[in-house]
C-alpha cells in the first residue's frame, strides 16, 4: 500500500462515516500565536474542543503537517540517528466534537486496522490508562483481540492534557509487536518499552475531564476523541520497512541524495545518518518554506534556519560541496504532490530561498569547521571535555552554526557545552548591538536611567491622556535640569500615554502642557530597555525634572494610525485566505496616513484578485467586529533555546490581539476598539520589494475618502473633456485611439502621395550644370527627419545628381544636402551646405554624401536655394 492510498483511505473511510474532511492547517498555528509550530492534528481543533468555535459539523477527520523541532519537544539532534524521529511528519486523526466517545472510537480504531490495513489481530496490543476500566472492557468485549494483550500502563504513557490546566483524559493505544529480532533484548521489554519491538501505531484520547487551577477534574458535560496515528510508522509497517526511511514517503529523497553525491544507501551507518538527516531536513525546509516561513535569527526562522544549516553540514559529510539541498527539497515537492499540490506551485519559490541560504552557509562552513575542529583538539589535548562558551559564540557569530551542529560534532565524544557562557556572550552582544543602533540617541544618558530600574509606564493602550512627572530632560544629548522656550528636547516621564515608534507603528505626536508650559511633540520612540523618549520643541514657558505635565496624544493622527495598524490585521488574514498558508508578514509601517504591508508570496497578484481582497478586507470592516486583546504569559510558549536568545521582541507578558476566530496576532501595538472604525480600506498598489517578498500599499479612514474623491474628480473632469458620462469613457477612450490610428494611417497615405506628387513635379525642375542634374527646392517638411526622407526620396527618382532641399518655419529654415555617389569624387555634400547654409545665416556640415544645416533667416530661403545652382558650378 502507497502512501498515498493509506492516507487516502484513512480519510475516506471515516468519511464514509459522517466525519467531514478537514484540511490540514499551516504549520504555523493561527488560532494559537503562542506555539512555535503545529505538531498534532487537534491543534486546529483546539478552540472547538473547548467550545468556543462551533463548527457546522461534529465530527472531523484529517492528515495533518506537523513539525517538532525547536520547542520543547526538541528532537533535532536525534534526528538521523534513529529511524523514526522526524523534524517534519504527517498526523491521521479522526476527531469527535462532544459526539461519539470510547465505544465507537473504539470500534473504528480496530476495524480499519485489522479489515481495512489488513494487519493481523495477533500481532497487535493495546495499551490502556490503568484506572480507564471502562476501556478496558470495550477493548476485550468490542474488539476481537485477546484479552491478554490489553495491558494497563501508567499516567506518563497513558494520560493525556491540553495543558496544565483544560480538556485532558486517558488515553489507549494501538501498537504492533514487530517481532524477537527487533527486540532490545532486555529481560523487561514489554509494551511500553523504548524500543522499536512494540510500536505505537495509533493513539486513541478520550478527553473526558476538566482540570483546574487546584489540580481537580470534573467530567465534561460532552466527551470527545482526538485521535492521531503516525503516518510515516504506519507506511513503514504496512509496506515492510524496517525504518520510516525505508518507505515511498523517503525513498524518492534518498535516490535523489545518492545521485548528487555517488554514495549508496545502507552502504555504511556512518554515511546513512547523515543521507536521513538531509532527507529529514529536505521534507522540513520544503514544507516550512511553503507555509511562508523564511530562514531568519529568530523565533520560528531561526529553527528553520537550523534545520537548513544542519543538513548542509551533513550533506558536506557526503562530499556535497555545492548548493544541493534544493534539488533534494524539490523532490519532496514530487513525492508530497498528491496530497499537498501546492507544495509543487510553490516549488520554484521554495528552491530559490533554500538555494540562497546554502550559498549563504557554504560561504563560511569550510573554514568554521577547520577552526572548530583545531579548538576541539586543543581542548582535547588538555584534557578538557566542556567547549566553552565563548568557542561556542564565535561559531554562531563569525561562522553562522548554530549549536546544533557543534552538538552533532561532538555527539560521541563524551563533549559537554557551556551554554551559560554562549547565552552570556549572547547577551553582551546584543547589548553592543543595542548602543550601536541608539548612538546617535546619546543611550549613555538612557542606560543610566534604567540602570536604576526605571522603565516608563505606557498607558496609551486605554487612555490617550495623563499626567506625570518629568524624570528627564535630554538637551544635544546632555542631561538638563531645566530646557526653555524655542529649545529642541528630548523628554522623559515616568507614565505616559504616547506610543514609541514599535512594530512598524509610527510614534505618536501631540503636546506636553504645565505651568504656562507648552511643547509640540514631533516624534516619540523607545530605547532598548522601553524607555520612551518624547521629542520636540518648547513652544512656550519652561519644563523641570520633577515637575509634573499633562501628556496629551495627537487624537487625530493617533485613531489615524489605529486604523492602519488594525487593517494590517485583517488584512494578513484575508491575504492568507485568498493567495494561501504561504504567505506571512514579512514587515509592515503603519503611520497616520498610509500603510505597508510586506509578506512572502512568489509572484505579481492580479487586478481581479486584488480587487477581491480589497472586497473582502471591506467586508470584515462593514462587520463591525470588536477587537479582543488578552494579555498572557510567553515564558511557556517561547521556552526553546532559539525563542530564548533571539525573540527578544516580546516580553514576559505578551498581547493577543484577535477579531472572532479570523485572526489572531502577538502585537504590542494601539488598535480601534472595532473593524468598523476603519471606515474604509482602499488598496494603492501591489508590486515586489525582494525575492518572494510583496507589498502592498493602502489607505483607510479620511484618508481613503480623499483618494476616492481625488479618483472620481479626476474621472469626472476628463468626463467633461471628452463630452461622455463617467461609465461611457473607456467606450469613448477606446474609440477615440481607434480613431486615432485610423487619422495617422490616412496621414501616412497622403505624405506619400504628397511625396509622389513633389518628386514629380521636381523632376522636371532638374538643371544640368557642368554635366551633372542638380535639383534645388523648397519643400514642406517641418522636421530635419522628414526633409531628409524627401531627399533620400528624389535621390531614388533621379538616380544620379546632387539634391538640395530647404524648408522654413517663421524662425529658421533648415537644409539637406545630398550627393550620390558617381560624383564624389568632385563634390562634397558638407561644403556645398556649408556655403547654402550661409545665405540664410547659418551653418553646418557633414559626410561627402549627405549633409545637414540650419539658418536663422528663413526669408532668405528662396535666394539661398536660387544660389545653389552656381554654388555647383564654381565648385
Ligand atoms: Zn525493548
Ligand atoms: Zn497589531
Amino acid at each position: 500500500m502507497t502512501s498515498d492510498d493509506l492516507r487516502r483511505e484513512f480519510l475516506a473511510y471515516f468519511e464514509q462515516r459522517g466525519h467531514t474532511i478537514v484540511k490540514s492547517a499551516s504549520l504555523v498555528p493561527q488560532d494559537d500565536p503562542t506555539l512555535l509550530f503545529t505538531n498534532a492534528g487537534m491543534v486546529q481543533f483546539k478552540r472547538t474542543f473547548l467550545g468556543e468555535d462551533k463548527r457546522d459539523y461534529v465530527r472531523a477527520t484529517s492528515s495533518q503537517k506537523c513539525v517538532r523541532a525547536g520547542g520543547k519537544h526538541n528532537d533535532l539532534e536525534n534526528v538521523g540517528h534513529t529511524g523514526r524521529h522526524h523534524t517534519f511528519f504527517e498526523m491521521l486523526g479522526n476527531f469527535s466534537f462532544g459526539d461519539y466517545f470510547k465505544p465507537l472510537a473504539i470500534e473504528l480504531a480496530w476495524d480499519l486496522m485489522t479489515r481495512v490495513y489488513g494487519l493481523p489481530a495477533e500481532k497487535l496490543w493495546v495499551s490502556v490508562y490503568k484506572d480507564d476500566d471502562e476501556a478496558h472492557t470495550l477493548w476485550a468485549g468490542n474488539t476481537d483481540i485477546a484479552e491478554d494483550r490489553i495491558v494497563r500502563l501508567g499516567e506518563k504513557d497513558n494520560f493525556w492534557s491540553m495543558g496544565d490546566t483544560g480538556p485532558c483524559g486517558p488515553c489507549s493505544e494501538i501498537l504492533i509487536d514487530q517481532g524477537e529480532a527487533i527486540s532490545c533484548g532486555k529481560a523487561d521489554c514489554r509494551v511500553g518499552c523504548d524500543c522499536d519491538r512494540y510500536l505505537e501505531l495509533w493513539n486513541l484520547v478520550f478527553m473526558e475531564f476538566n482540570r483546574d487551577k487546584s489540580g481537580e477534574m470534573t467530567p465534561l458535560p460532552k466527551p470527545s476523541i482526538d485521535t492521531g496515528m503516525g503516518l510515516e510508522r504506519m507506511a513503514a509497517v504496512l509496506q515492510g520497512a524496517t525504518t520510516n526511511y525505508e518507505t515511498d514517503l523517503f525513498m524518492p529523497v534518498i535516490r535523489e541524495i545518492e545521485s548528487l553525491s555517488g554514495h549508496a544507501f545502507q552502504q555504511s551507518p556512518e554515511l546513512d545518518v547523515s543521507m536521513k538527516v538531509v532527507a529529514d531536513h529536505s521534507r522540513a525546509a520544503a514544507f516550512l518554506i511553503g507555509d511562508g516561513v523564511l530562514p531568519s535569527n529568530e523565533g520560528r526562522g531561526y529553527v528553520l534556519r537550523r534545520i537548513l544549516r544542519r543538513a548542509v553540514r551533513y550533506g558536506r559529510m557526503l562530499g556535497l560541496t555545492k548548493p544541493f539541498l534544493h534539488e533534494t527539497a524539490g523532490k519532496v515537492s514530487q513525492v508530497m504532490k498528491t496530497a499537498y499540490p501546492e507544495l509543487l506551485e510553490a516549488d520554484t519559490y521554495i528552491r530559490s530561498i533554500i538555494r540562497s541560504e546554502e550559498e549563504r552557509f557554504l560561504g563560511t562552513l569550510d573554514t568554521g569547521l577547520r577552526v572548530l575542529e583545531d579548538a576541539l583538539a586543543e581542548i582535547k589535548t588538555q584534557g578538557l571535555s566542556r567547549i566553552p562558551g565563548n568557542l561556542i559564540f564565535k561559531m554562531y557569530d563569525t561562522y553562522g552554526f548554530p549549536v546544533d551542529i557543534i552538538r552533532d560534532i561532538v555527539r560521541d565524544e563524551g563533549m559537554s557545552l557551556d551554554m551559560e557562557g554562549f547565552q552570556k556572550d549572547m547577551a553582551q552582544q546584543r547589548l553592543r548591538s543595542r548602543a550601536e543602533k541608539t548612538s546617535s540617541l546619546e543611550s549613555s544618558a538612557y542606560g543610566e536611567l534604567s540602570a536604576q530600574g526605571i522603565k516608563t509606564h505606557f498607558v496609551g493602550y486605554e487612555h490617550r491622556k495623563a499626567e506625570s512627572e518629568v524624570l528627564m530632560i535630554l538637551r544635544q544629548g546632555e542631561a538638563v535640569k531645566q530646557a526653555g522656550q524655542g529649545e529642541e528636547i528630548e523628554v522623559v516621564t515616568a507614565e505616559t500615554p504616547f506610543y514609541g515608534e514599535a512594530g512598524g507603528q509610527v510614534g505618536d505626536r501631540g503636546h506636553i502642557h504645565g505651568q504656562g508650559f507648552d511643547m509640540e511633540v514631533t516624534d516619540t520612540f523607545k530605547d532598548p530597555n522601553d524607555i520612551i523618549i518624547h521629542k520636540g520643541k518648547v513652544l512656550k514657558g519652561s519644563i523641570s525634572v520633577g515637575k509634573t505635565v499633562t501628556l496629551i496624544v495627537n487624537d487625530e493622527k493617533r485613531s489615524a494610525t489605529e486604523k492602519n495598524h488594525t487593517v494590517t490585521h485583517i488584512l494578513h488574514a484575508i491575504l492568507r485566505q485568498v493567495l494561501g498558508d504561504h504567505v506571512k508578514q514579512a514587515g509592515s509601517l503603519v503611520a497616520p496616513d498610509r500603510l505597508r504591508f510586506d509578506f512572502t508570496h512568489f509572484s505579481a497578484i492580479d487586478q481581479d484578485t486584488l480587487q477581491e481582497i480589497e472586497r473582502l478586507v471591506n467586508d470584515r470592516i462593514q462587520q463591525n467586529i470588536p477587537l479582543e486583546v488578552q494579555e498572557m504569559d510567553s515564558e511557556e510558549a517561547f521556552r526553546t533555546d532559539a525563542t530564548a536568545l533571539f525573540e527578544e521582541k516580546y516580553g514576559d507578558r505578551v498581547r493577543v490581539v484577535a477579531m472572532e476566530d479570523f485572526s489572531k496576532e502577538l502585537c504590542g501595538g494601539t488598535h480601534s476598539e472595532r473593524t468598523g472604525d476603519i471606515g474604509l480600506f482602499k488598496l494603492l498598489s501591489e508590486g515586489s520589494v525582494a525575492a518572494g517578498v510583496r507589498r502592498i500599499e493602502a489607505v483607510t479612514g479620511a484618508a481613503a475618502v480623499a483618494h476616492t474623491q481625488e479618483a472620481f474628480r479626476t474621472l469626472r473632469v476628463l468626463a467633461e473633456t471628452l463630452k461622455a458620462k463617467p461609465h461611457d469613457l473607456t467606450d469613448r477612450v477606446e474609440k477615440l485611439l481607434a480613431q486615432q490610428k485610423g487619422l495617422e494611417k490616412e496621414l501616412a497615405a497622403s505624405k506619400a502621395q504628397l511625396h509622389a506628387e513633389t518628386s514629380d513635379r521636381s523632376l522636371s525642375e532638374v538643371k544640368v550644370v557642368n554635366g551633372v542634374s542638380v535639383l534645388a527646392q523648397e519643400a514642406s517638411a517641418d522636421t530635419p527627419a522628414a526633409l531628409r526622407d524627401l531627399a533620400d526620396h528624389l535621390k531614388a527618382k533621379i538616380k544620379s545628381g546632387i539634391i538640395v532641399l530647404g524648408s522654413r518655419t517663421p524662425e529658421k529654415a533648415l537644409l539637406v544636402v545630398v550627393v550620390t555617389k558617381e560624383h564624389l569624387d568632385r563634390y562634397h555634400a558638407g561644403n556645398i551646405v556649408k556655403q547654402v547654409a550661409a545665405l540664410v545665416g547659418g551653418g553646418g556640415g557633414g559626410r561627402p554624401d549627405m549633409a545637414q544645416a540650419g539658418g536663422s533667416q528663413p526669408e532668405k530661403l528662396p535666394e539661398a536655394l536660387a544660389a545653389v545652382y552656381d554654388i555647383v558650378a564654381r565648385a
